[in-house]
């Protein structure tokens, strides 16, 4: 009999443990059949999202090939899917030299993700959207610090010494948190002051953190200005022209950089892929993750609407929120593939988040049954950097 093709379409952290899951939970055969696994990808590498600011402040490497992923019975192919034929079971996709190609599948998970929203162009800046673009980053206040050190206009050197992230939601937290870091670092290793580095955080909000506790709010404010960042509240960046950002308050600052944090989007190109979408452009599945008319398909991750049927309440945009989604989607696989009544999606059962904040210094924030739990500093930077390995795989 002949093989039965499962494809991923995106090997992101929801696809990435999607495959994992439907693997080991079908040990590979449905019905007698061997299952074939094949894992889509537009990129070269698994692309660690959680760590887009590691290039932007140290220059690390965050993409990690794709053969550490695969196994027997996976194959990777490097294409970007354009869209899915679910009449004939098929996906349509450019490969790695442009060419159009189609492959049929039995069974297909859509993980195609979000990406990064950008500031309108004429409002300046550069939005911390890519690895490239985190590398340009990096060159860039490289660049201002090494100026800075031989500028003798005291205002000028300044401004080359500042630096606005513009949006604090968890990403502007970490990434300036690190920015100022580094920035010390490297001023020092230039023989600058490094006091003399400045990093403000943009805050649309009156407070950060406005989904948890005012206390972790302020404690996470406290560690950011231990790392040399000034957090700004209530202003939202209108535009940064010629090295000055205007705020929504009339006010502005000098800065030799500004970077936009400003939230993710569902990936756009499922706009064309003639799945069912919803308005924000989330695709539409029922509450075991099968896209709404289209059988053999499912879709987790960022680029799905998924709904707790109990609760009414929708699952964010969310690597941890992913990765609960891919291993409930093994065994519900595995019961449609036998006919069996399969799993409900259920939200995460308590609210839960860790911020990292650069080398040693962390927060951990959970909260049950109305109780906070908070774990501050080194522990939390350990336990930061398990969920940041875990996310990809690397544990
Ligand atoms: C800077 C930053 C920090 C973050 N921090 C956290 C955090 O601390 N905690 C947390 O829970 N979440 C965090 N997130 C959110 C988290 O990154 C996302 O929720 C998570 O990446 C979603 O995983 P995914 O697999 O659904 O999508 P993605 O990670 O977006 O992966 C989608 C994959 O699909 C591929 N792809 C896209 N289009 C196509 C196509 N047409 N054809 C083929 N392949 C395609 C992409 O190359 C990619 O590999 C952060 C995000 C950012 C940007």
């Amino acid at each position: 009999m002949n093989d039965l093709t499962c494809i991923i379409i995106g090997g992101g952290h929801a696809g990435l443990h999607s495959l994992k899951a439907i693997k080991e939970t079908t040990r590979g055969m449905a019905n007698g059949r061997r299952i074939r696994f094949v894992l889509f990808d537009k990129q070269p590498g698994h692309v660690r999202k959680v760590l887009l600011f590691r290039p932007a402040t140290s220059g690390e490497e965050i993409m990690i090939p794709w053969t550490h992923y695969l196994s027997e019975g996976v194959e990777f192919v490097q294409g970007t899917v354009t869209s899915v034929d679910s009449g004939e079971k098929r996906i349509r996709y450019t490969d790695a030299h442009g060419n159009d190609a189609r492959i049929h599948y039995d069974l297909l998970v859509v993980a195609v993700g979000s990406i990064v929203r950008r500031p309108d162009p004429d409002q300046g800046g550069i939005a911390l959207t890519d690895p490239q673009a985190a590398a340009d980053i990096r060159e860039r206040w490289s660049a201002n610090l090494r100026k800075a050190a031989g500028e003798t206009n005291p205002e000028e050197r300044k401004r080359l010494l500042t630096l606005a992230v513009v949006g604090a939601g968890i990403s502007g937290i970490e990434t300036s948190a690190e920015l100022a870091l580094a920035m010390r670092e490297e001023a020092s290793a230039l023989g600058l002051n490094p006091f003399e580095t400045s990093v403000y955080l943009l805050n649309a909000q009156e407070r950060l953190f406005p989904g948890g506790p005012e206390k972790v709010g302020r404690m996470l404010e406290l560690t950011l200005s231990e790392c040399g960042v000034t957090v700004l509240h209530n202003r939202k960046a209108m535009r940064e022209e010629a090295g000055v950002v205007t705020l929504s308050n009339g006010e502005s600052l000098a800065v030799g950089l500004s970077i936009w944090t400003i939230g993710l989007i569902p990936n756009p190109a499922l706009r064309s892929m003639g799945l069912p979408l919803t308005p924000e452009g989330q695709v539409l599945v029922d509450e075991c993750y099968r896209v709404k008319g289209a059988p053999g398909v499912y879709s987790i991750g960022d680029c799905a609407r998924i709904v707790d049927p109990r609760t009414g309440k929708a699952d964010q945009m969310r690597c941890g929120e992913g990765v609960i989604q891919a291993d409930r989607l093994g065994k519900i696989v595995m019961a449609d593939l036998e006919g069996r009544p399969a799993p409900v999606h259920k939200s995460v059962p308590l609210d839960f988040f860790c911020i990292g904040l650069g080398e040693n210094r962390g927060l951990v924030w959970g909260r049950k049954w109305g109780l906070n739990m908070i774990i501050t500093g080194k522990p939390a930077w350990k336990f930061r950097n398990l969920a940041w390995d875990g996310g990809s795989m690397l544990r």
